[in-house]
């Protein structure tokens, strides 16, 4: 794992650069000013799955309810990834329940990928 990315443009940078090449921000100020929880919010918008599934398993200890529904965007953008779907359920399982939890869960018991499909009615028939 010899990748770095930059976690405002996404491009593949360079480990140790303090600007962006690609967008020439200034990442180490961007990572000092941003708060945790919103950097990891942004990182679900990141193409490299790598990078998102890193986001995701952060985010389900971060214990915010309202990550919930970022997280259920993240998974129908990527329709076809069953195993990013399921991590991202179990994600949500382990966040506070409340209305952010029910309506993530609702979105996603018409994702595309049966699994993900079923998982999350299972979960939601759970809750309710
Ligand atoms: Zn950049």
């Amino acid at each position: 794992m010899n990748h770095h990315y930059c976690p405002l443009c996404f491009a593949e940078i360079p480990i140790g650069v303090e600007n962006c090449p690609a967008c020439g921000r200034n990442i180490e100020a961007w990572e000092r000013q941003t708060p945790y929880y919103d950097r990891l919010i942004w990182a679900l918008k990141n193409p490299h799955s790598e990078v998102r599934m890193g986001a995701i398993l952060s985010l389900a200890n971060q214990q915010h309810p309202e990550a919930a529904g970022p997280l259920a965007e993240c998974a129908l953008e990527y329709p076809v990834d069953v195993v990013q779907g399921m991590a991202i359920l179990n994600a949500i399982d382990h966040l506070p329940a409340g209305p952010e939890k029910n309506r993530a869960l609702e979105k996603l018991s018409k994702h595309p990928a049966h699994a993900v499909r079923v998982s999350a009615q299972e979960n939601l028939a759970r809750i309710s």
